[in-house]
């Protein structure tokens, strides 16, 4: 007998369960059908739920599993695994909205190339899960389809923008997902909901087939039930790609391997505290969690340090002008001729035009396209734009200082726990802070992951560790290792 519900399993477990033929891939894929059915209504995790394919698809890596046991060989690492997808990820004949009504029929014509990379692993897809409209925001409230809700208490919000993938995974309606960060959106989610998410290298994992928001920032990322999920699903996605340019050819270790070593000594691993990020908005509870981990990590034998990361502060508009700034050129193909839905309206194009893009996008898309115009404009682009890029540079500076006197950062993942639906939604600034933690590693390119890290009133709280570009390794280790000694993502939502 299995000790877990089909449901509640890890990507590793199950596919090391399928390969041993203890359980099937069609079982398995009903199991998370049933889970969806029953808690669905109540989270909204998805957008779309692809049954049917899934199915099809959980059948055919049944064969291939009976084959692979019959012929004594090694089937591919997630075979017969169902996986749900951010719904800003493309996906060959199945819809992808990117959360907006602007695309609410687009069909692509392709995968994404980590939707190639997971198939060719052998995982098959369930599900579009919800999100921010074109992954703008922090609590998922800007889909144009529909809030989801926090499976720790319905009233709050996910996180976001990938609040469908992490919400799915908390009430156990899906094994892993994938997520996109631009500036949190894997980990702040995470942290909002129990689970771990890992945003990688820029270059690490490739973007080709993802919608874009803003290209200098945009990452796809694991989102998952423990550390060791994140690093299978990291191997399979990681690698250059011809298709996108910003891919680094640099051979990405075997992230899963480095874990199984069965060591969670963390002896001489040096650990910085960056005291910027003891920050006065911060969540009571939130601020007790991290001073725990630290001291949990310095009985696993870490040394920890203080450490100074001077811009930080910076953070947050520099962000806030770059990601706007890029989000405008990004978006501005959805006009109803080269992309979208078009507005049936009378009068010219300039009417089309504008009809297409005033019913097309929500307020927080129109919002970010005005900002970023604005500071691309003449006479504004070097007081905001070329300023904004100079401070990113100093906070990258920030980091590579840092790295030179610790292997990795710790901090908080989210200055709050999950707060309630609507608390923030009609005032902007707040929910920008929410991303307050969350900013500066995309600015400055840097891997950082999110995993359990304690509880405050019930409410998940997240920990956030972070890595030298490229060293994802090293931040998964020292994760491995906290969450091996520690209980809280054993912790489930009662639902
Ligand atoms: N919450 C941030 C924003 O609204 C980050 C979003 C993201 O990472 N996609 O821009």
């Amino acid at each position: 007998m299995l000790e877990t519900r089909l449901e509640q399993l890890t990507a590793c477990r199950a596919a090391a369960l399928l390969r041993q033929g203890e359980i099937s891939s069609v079982e398995l894929t009903r199991a998370i059908l049933e889970r969806i059915s029953a808690v669905d209504k109540k989270i909204h995790a998805y957008l779309n739920v692809t049954a049917e394919r899934a199915l099809t698809d959980a059948r055919a890596a049944d064969a291939r599993l009976m084959a692979a046991r019959r012929d004594g060989e090694t089937p591919p690492p997630l075979l017969g695994v169902p996986m749900s997808i951010k719904d800003v990820i493309s996906t060959r004949d199945v819809v992808t909205t990117a959360g907006s009504r602007m695309l609410e029929n687009f069909t692509p014509v392709y995968d994404a190339t980590v939707i190639e990379k997971l198939n060719a692993a052998g995982a098959h897809l369930i599900g579009k899960t919800n999100l921010d409209e074109f992954a703008m925001g922090s609590s998922t409230e800007n889909s144009a389809f529909g809030v989801t809700r926090n499976p720790w208490a319905l009233e709050r919000v996910p996180g976001g923008s990938s609040g469908g993938s992490a919400a799915a995974l908390a009430a156990d309606e899906g094994i892993f997902a994938l997520g996109t960060d631009t500036g949190g959106s894997v980990r702040q989610p995470a942290s909002l909901t129990n689970t771990v998410g890992l945003r990688p290298s820029y270059g690490r994992v490739s973007r080709w087939g993802v919608i874009a928001f803003a290209s200098s920032l945009d990452q796809v990322g694991p989102m998952t039930k423990d550390v060791r999920d994140a690093a299978l699903i990291l191997d399979v996605i990681a690698g250059v790609d011809p298709r996108d340019a910003t891919t680094v050819d640099m051979p990405a270790p075997n992230y899963l391997a480095g874990l199984e070593t069965g060591d969670l000594r963390l002896t001489g691993v040096r650990v910085g505290a960056p005291r910027e990020y003891f920050v006065k908005g911060m969540a009571r509870e939130v601020e007790a969690a991290l001073r725990a981990a630290l001291a949990h990590l310095e009985t696993l034998g870490a040394e920890i340090h203080e450490i100074s990361l001077p811009h930080t502060q910076y953070a947050l508009p520099t962000y806030y002008l770059l990601a706007p700034a890029e989000a405008s050129a990004n978006l501005a193909r959805y006009d109803g001729v080269k992309y979208g839905a078009r507005a049936d309206t009378p009068g010219d194009v300039w009417d089309v035009l504008r009809a297409t893009r005033g019913r097309g996008f929500g307020a927080e898309v129109k919002r970010r396209i005005m900002l970023g115009t604005y500071a691309l404009s003449a006479g504004y682009y070097d007081a905001y734009y070329l300023k904004a890029q100079k401070t990113r540079t100093l906070i990258k500076h920030d980091f590579d200082q840092a790295f030179n006197q610790v292997d990795v950062l710790v901090s908080a993942a989210a200055p709050t726990p999950a707060f309630r639906i609507g608390e923030k939604i009609d005032d902007p600034l707040q929910m920008y802070l929410a991303d307050l933690f969350t900013l500066a590693q995309p600015l400055a390119g840097i891997p950082a992951l999110c995993i359990p890290g304690g509880f405050g009133a019930g409410l998940p709280i997240g920990l956030q560790i972070m890595a030298r570009a490229f060293d994802e390794a090293k931040m998964l280790r020292v994760a491995h290792a906290y969450e091996q000694t520690t209980d809280w993502h054993t912790r489930k939502p009662v639902l």
